[in-house]
């Protein structure tokens, strides 16, 4: 699950890491109702998206006055912003975040996340952050730093000031740091999640260290243990054909190609989408309906990928372990007869009752092509894209 950037602050405040005074607004006016509580004379109106790159997108606007608040708030709110993270998509700014302007004298990254590689939680920083930190990845990797934490022994202070050395920072920066990576450590802890990023990580001409932008995605398998964070979802910045299957207890990714899988298990899913690339097809999702593939969960699976117009075949690809086969077949069968299937059907079918399965699908009276193996029905989607 992924956050907006004041529900992040709103964690790191909780977890005693200072973010800077701000407050969120559903309308120009409200905006400016919240810049007049916050003192100073420069204001930050943020566009609360799911994604980054904003501000080259132009929703981070530095505001001199409350006008400025209130045109900039206006010009954002009711609108969609794409930016380079949203792949084409356009999500729609219902909120802006109003929080106090700093001057701004050096952008630091920092990021934490589990690191499979090295089976730890790492923290990597950057003295180079900023709106530009993907090239200097990819161009600078030595400008990237990194700290595995030991699990049993947790983070330490000296790691995290050791940190801050290596990225230029002086003694009092240093301190600054390692209160911040602290407090992010415990919170990416107790609340199970999957990445922490802030980018950047300023210091200010001040010379204190400012956590100006916050990103937080935490572990949807763990959100049963956190109903604060699954009330904090925002399904308006979801993809909807996601969220209908999150409804339906089904993993489905949208993807870009026009072939749709349907598949039991997430291994044989993936597997899928490898040999329909292999054949030169391309996966328009991921989509595994699970061990206990019911007829009914067939039916929504089907509806769920023809809910995309991309979808030029269907290539049902079931391996039958616990889940028999004719059974299988019965829900596939139901469910091309109830959703008005229009584009081919390829069916791969393994396991338990296969034969029986395949005698129910060959008997159904349905245009259902049935395949031998995973190869062999990608090859026929592929092929049926093709109009071949
Ligand atoms: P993102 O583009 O979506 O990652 O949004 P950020 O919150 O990171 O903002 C983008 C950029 O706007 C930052 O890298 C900063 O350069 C700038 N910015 C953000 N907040 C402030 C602020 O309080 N003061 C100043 N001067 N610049 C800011
Ligand atoms: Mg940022």
């Amino acid at each position: 699950m992924n956050f907006h950037e004041y529900q992040a602050k709103k964690l790191f405040a909780d977890y005693g890491i200072a973010v800077p005074a701000g407050r969120i607004a559903r309308t120009p006016e409200e905006a400016v109702e919240a810049a007049k509580t916050i003192p100073g004379d420069l204001w930050v109106v943020k566009a609360q998206i799911h994604a980054g790159g904003r501000g080259k997108a132009g929703g981070v606007k530095l505001a001199k006055n409350f006008d400025e608040v209130k045109q900039y708030a206006a010009a954002m709110l009711g609108t969609r912003m794409a930016t380079y993270q949203t792949a084409g998509v356009e999500l729609p700014i219902d909120t802006v975040l109003v929080s106090e302007g700093t001057d701004i004298d050096k952008e630091l990254y920092l990021s934490v996340l589990v690191d499979r590689g090295t089976q730890s939680v790492t923290f990597i920083a950057s003295a180079e952050g900023g709106m530009d930190i993907e090239q200097v990845a990819a161009e600078k990797p030595e400008a990237i730093k990194t700290i595995n934490v030991n699990y049993v022994e947790g983070l330490r202070p000296y790691q995290c000031r050791a940190l801050g050395f290596d990225l230029g920072l002086n003694a009092k920066q240093a301190n600054q740091l390692a209160k911040i990576m602290l407090g992010l450590f415990k919170l990416f802890h107790e609340k199970d999640l999957a990445l922490v990023e802030l980018n950047p990580l300023a210091i200010l001409t001040n010379g204190n260290l400012a956590v100006l932008d916050g990103k937080v995605d935490s572990d949807d398998n763990a959100a049963f243990r956190h109903p604060d964070l699954v009330a904090m979802r925002d399904i308006r910045q979801e993809d909807e054909t996601e969220v209908k299957a999150s409804q339906h207890d089904l993993n489905y990714v949208t993807m870009d190609g026009n072939i749709g899988c349907m598949v039991n298990g997430a291994g044989l899913a993936m597997a899928t989408m490898d040999v329909i690339k292999l054949e030169g097809g391309e996966p328009a999702n991921f989509l595994d309906v699970g061990g206990g593939a019911t007829k009914e969960r067939v039916t929504e699976a089907f509806k769920l990928i023809l809910s995309s117009d991309k979808v030029k075949a269907i290539f049902v690809n079931i391996f039958g372990g616990i889940v028999r086969c004719d059974m299988i077949a019965e829900g596939i069968i139901a469910a091309v007869k109830e959703v008005d299937v229009k584009v081919p059907v390829i069916v791969r079918l393994e396991g338990t009752n296969v034969e029986a399965g395949k005698e129910l699908l060959k008997n159904s009276g349905l245009a259902i092509t049935p395949a031998d193996d995973i190869n062999d029905g990608a090859r026929k989607a592929v092929a049926a894209v093709a109009g071949k």
